[in-house]
Formats: structure tokens, C-alpha cells, sequence
């Protein structure tokens, strides 16, 4: 392959975390709630590992709760708001949440009991539509992700956060694509953020929940009381310490990386706005990730878009990894109310921190090639 963008969907391995993965696992292998000294040793570099998790994020360390990842947070989450929720109660969730929130959501508290809070036509909640429904519908919990996985736009979750404090409802952001692109120290503030290791250089399978307070109960998983009784089942340790290895690595080098990336990206949409008349890129005006670009493009199916691109070498998506396959590919895009035909144009682009000016621009290129043989007719299905 020329070059991986599609890195919103999932990262290869970072170094510092392989060597991380590969040192727990020979050294501290034995299971952390035994009691011998070793497992006395593995549950202490667990803890360190949680201690250096919650600092990079701004959280205290009680507050953290290792998962198996994202989806599993989230449902965490909303199956401990089932039991204390009242039956008049309600949550609410923006349009434009991945499936592991909105569906979570849905089959934890009732599809009746979860509102969703509308986006601008950039794809951003914004706060004045949020304070409304705060005001009207008095909703327990808010849940707005940081960063869209489709569209990269950017919340204005620091002020949803705000508006929420001043009307005691607490505030819930999925972080899975902000955390290891963005400078995170501020999540914390949050009462509860998602996060997933394979998002920036992690293993796949494993993330963490940040609860508002350390004694919170999530009957999620029933078992062992591992996790201080919040998550049951054996902690996968090598794969936590590879995950906070790999945050440790990336965190000192995004503020640059964002400026540099983010340069590279804009001249990758110039060449493709130059390129296809009638070109749209999703949120274009609002802050969106250094890394995302969602485009509508103007002519053919984004399936046949992404086989051409798979040809030429580069590995691309027509949306959300988690819808692919499924009616209206993007989330995003049909909440800013787009017809299915503009929907099955929709393609995603999302490079990584050492994508270079030349990759971008061999994808300018490779998408130019592809569609002057979509143009001539292509070979169907190919
Ligand atoms: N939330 C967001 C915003 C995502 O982008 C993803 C991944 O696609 C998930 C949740 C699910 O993450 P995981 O694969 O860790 O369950």
C-alpha cells in the first residue's frame, strides 16, 4: 500500500507502545488481583500506569476505569444511568454521536428517554441550542463527543461542559478521536470522558471510562471485583501499559504536528477543490481535527471511489468504519440533511502525525487518476 488515510478508523502500533506491550507482558504477566509478590508487582505498575493515564488527562487516578475500549465505555456509562435514572428522566445525546453512544443510549435507557440535540449546518452543537434544551427538557446527563470520527469537527465541549455545571447536569464526552491528537489535559474536567488506545498507537481492545466519582456502580459486566467493583474481569495490563506508552509518546509532539499536519491537509483540499468542480467538504468552516477530511464528491458512488483508491494504493473510507456497509454510510452528513444520492458520495480522508506533504498530495494525484476512469466509463464494479 502507498499510503494509509484512515487513521479515524484505526492506527498501526506506535513503537513506545510496542516496547511497552512486549516489557509487560514478559515481566508482569501474572494477574494483578492475586496475591503473591509478583501479582503484588503487576498491580502496582497497573496503578502507576492508571496514575500516568489521569495526569496526562487532568483526572484524579480513582476515576479512571480500564474497559476493552470505546464501545464498551460508553455502554458502561449509560448501563449505570439505567439504574439510577428516574422513569420520567432523560438524556441527552447530539445527532452526530457514534453508534456506541447513540445505540448504547437507546438500549440501556429507552429510545423515549434519549434526545437528541441538533448541529448547525457545520456540524457543531451549538451552545445556545444547547442551553435550550437544557432549559426544556431538563435532561440527567449531556453527551457530546469532542471530535466527530466522520467530519474531524471540532465541540465546543469546554462550553457544553460550562452551560451543563451551571444547570447541575453532568456532561459526558466521547474522546475517542480527540485523545492522541489533541492536547488533552483539559478532558478531565469533564464528569465522564471515553477513550480507546487503538485511536492513537494502542492495541485494539482496550480504553478507559473517566467516572465523576470514585464510587460510582456500572452493572455492566456482572463478575469479579475488579477496578474497585466498577468493571468486572482480569485487567489486560500489557495492553493499558502500551496505551498510556503511547500517549506519553504523542502528547509532547501535537501542538506542532496540528500546525504542520493541518498545512499539509488545506493544500490537499485546494488541489481537490481545483481538481473536481462542485467538490464539498464537510464543516470546512468550522475547527475540525489537523488530521479529517469528509468530502461529498461531485460525481460517482464513494464504493467506487474507495476500490479505484485501493487500487492505486491508498487506503481510504466512505465514512464511519462502524456504518460502512449499512444504509447512509454517514452519520454526519444525514444529520446536516443531505439526499441519499449526495450520500453515497461521501468520502473520508484522515491521515496520521508523520503523513507526509508527499502522501497528501499522491492522494490529490491517485483521486484525480480514479476519477478520469470513473469518468470514462471505469470497468463496472471495479
Ligand atoms: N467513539 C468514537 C468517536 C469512535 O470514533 C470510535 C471508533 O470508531 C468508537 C467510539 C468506538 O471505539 P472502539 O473501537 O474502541 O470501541
Amino acid at each position: 500500500m502507498s499510503a494509509y488515510f484512515d487513521y479515524n478508523a484505526t492506527t498501526p502500533l506506535n513503537p513506545a507502545a510496542r516496547e511497552a506491550w512486549l516489557k509487560a507482558s514478559e515481566k508482569h504477566w501474572y494477574n494483578p488481583s492475586s496475591l503473591y509478590r509478583e501479582a503484588g508487582m503487576t498491580s502496582q505498575v497497573l496503578e502507576s500506569a492508571r496514575e500516568r493515564l489521569a495526569d496526562l488527562l487532568g483526572a484524579e487516578p480513582e476515576r479512571v476505569i480500564f474497559t476493552s475500549g470505546a464501545t464498551e465505555s460508553n455502554n458502561t456509562l449509560f448501563a449505570g444511568l439505567s439504574r439510577c435514572l428516574p422513569p420520567d428522566g432523560c438524556v441527552a445525546i447530539s445527532t452526530i454521536e457514534h453508534p456506541c453512544v447513540r445505540e448504547a443510549a437507546r438500549a440501556w435507557l429507552g429510545r423515549g428517554r434519549v434526545i437528541e440535540i441538533p448541529v448547525d449546518t457545520q456540524g457543531v452543537v451549538q451552545p445556545a441550542t444547547l442551553k435550550q434544551i437544557l432549559e426544556v427538557n431538563k435532561p440527567a446527563l449531556v453527551s457530546i463527543m469532542a471530535a466527530n470520527n466522520e467530519s474531524g469537527v471540532l465541540q465546543p465541549w469546554q462550553e457544553h461542559l460550562q452551560l451543563c455545571r451551571s444547570q447541575g447536569v453532568r456532561f459526558h464526552t466521547d474522546a475517542a478521536q480527540w485523545i492522541g491528537k489533541l492536547e488533552s489535559t483539559a478532558l478531565g474536567s469533564c464528569d465522564y470522558v471515553t477513550g480507546s488506545a487503538h485511536k492513537f498507537g494502542g492495541s485494539k481492545g482496550v480504553g478507559f471510562l473517566i467516572a465523576a466519582d470514585a464510587d460510582e456502580a456500572f452493572p455492566l459486566l456482572h463478575g469479579g471485583p475488579q477496578e474497585q467493583n466498577r468493571r468486572a474481569g482480569t485487567e489486560n495490563y500489557p495492553g493499558i501499559e502500551a496505551m498510556v506508552a503511547a500517549l506519553e509518546s504523542v502528547t509532547p509532539m501535537l501542538t506542532e504536528v496540528a500546525v504542520n499536519q493541518a498545512a499539509m491537509r488545506d493544500r490537499f483540499i485546494h488541489e481537490m477543490q481545483v481538481r473536481f468542480a462542485g467538490l464539498r467538504v464537510i464543516g470546512e468552516r468550522a475547527p475540525r481535527l489537523w488530521n479529517t477530511v469528509l468530502m461529498v464528491m461531485p460525481q460517482h458512488d464513494n464504493l467506487k471511489w474507495l476500490t479505484r483508491l485501493t487500487r492505486l494504493g491508498f487506503a481510504i473510507s466512505t465514512g464511519s468504519a462502524c456504518s460502512t456497509g449499512k444504509e447512509g454510510s454517514s452519520v454526519v452528513v444525514q444529520a446536516l440533511g443531505a439526499s441519499w444520492e449526495e450520500l453515497r458520495r461521501v468520502v473520508r480522508v484522515s491521515g496520521g502525525l508523520q503523513t507526509t506533504e508527499q502522501e497528501w498530495q499522491d492522494l490529490a494525484a491517485a483521486f484525480v487518476e480514479a476519477g478520469q476512469t470513473l469518468d470514462a466509463g471505469g470497468r463496472p464494479g471495479i
